[in-house]
């Protein structure tokens, strides 16, 4: 049974922290994560979650793109959990779009991301992956992967008039 999770917000240390490798892909601890953060971030109508995101320092997120309202114009895939990622190349090309995150509600940011990159990660059956990501996914796991390092989307922004609140937001782009 998977179950919704809390996510904590700004201001939670955890937040702010580096998450470790996971060894154990396998284990019961790790799969009943993975069911609970594709559990959690379908409830919260998000296109993607780390596991800081509910409190626990594992290298491991779920990039879950599909169009929604809060992103009407994002591809869509198959929920995936992503387990020990890196980026292994990334085009020189940034491309600045507007994110949001679970953990920081009601603000919107322009944040400047590589346009396509190279990444490797393990799947929950522990098969190693390489692909490339390009435009809105290529987004979700930058901002996915920041979330291990304890960096969140607002430090990456080019100057602080760059954040809207989601009202704001919602009238300058109507769905
Ligand atoms: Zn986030």
């Amino acid at each position: 049974m998977s179950e919704i999770l809390e996510v904590i917000q700004l201001g939670h240390s955890i937040l702010r922290s580096q998450a470790h490798n996971v060894n154990n892909i396998h284990s019961p601890q790790v799969q009943n994560l993975i069911d609970n953060l594709l559990a959690t971030v379908i409830a919260a109508n998000g296109v993607g979650i780390a596991a800081p995101q509910v409190a626990v320092r594992d290298r491991l997120f779920i990039v879950a793109s599909r169009p929604i309202p809060r992103y009407p114009n994002a591809p869509q895939m198959e929920a995936t959990a992503m387990i020990n990622p890196q980026i292994l190349a990334h085009s020189t090309e940034l491309v600045i779009g507007w994110e949001g995150c679970l953990s920081i509600p009601g603000i919107r940011g322009l944040v400047p991301r590589y346009q396509a990159i190279e990444v490797q990660y393990s799947d929950r059956t522990g098969k190693l992956h390489k692909q490339e990501l390009t435009d809105f996914v290529s987004r979700i796991f930058q901002h996915e992967l920041d979330h291990l390092d304890g960096i969140v989307f607002i430090d990456r922004l080019q100057s602080t008039q760059d954040l809207i609140t989601e009202q704001e937001y919602q009238k300058l782009h109507p769905v």
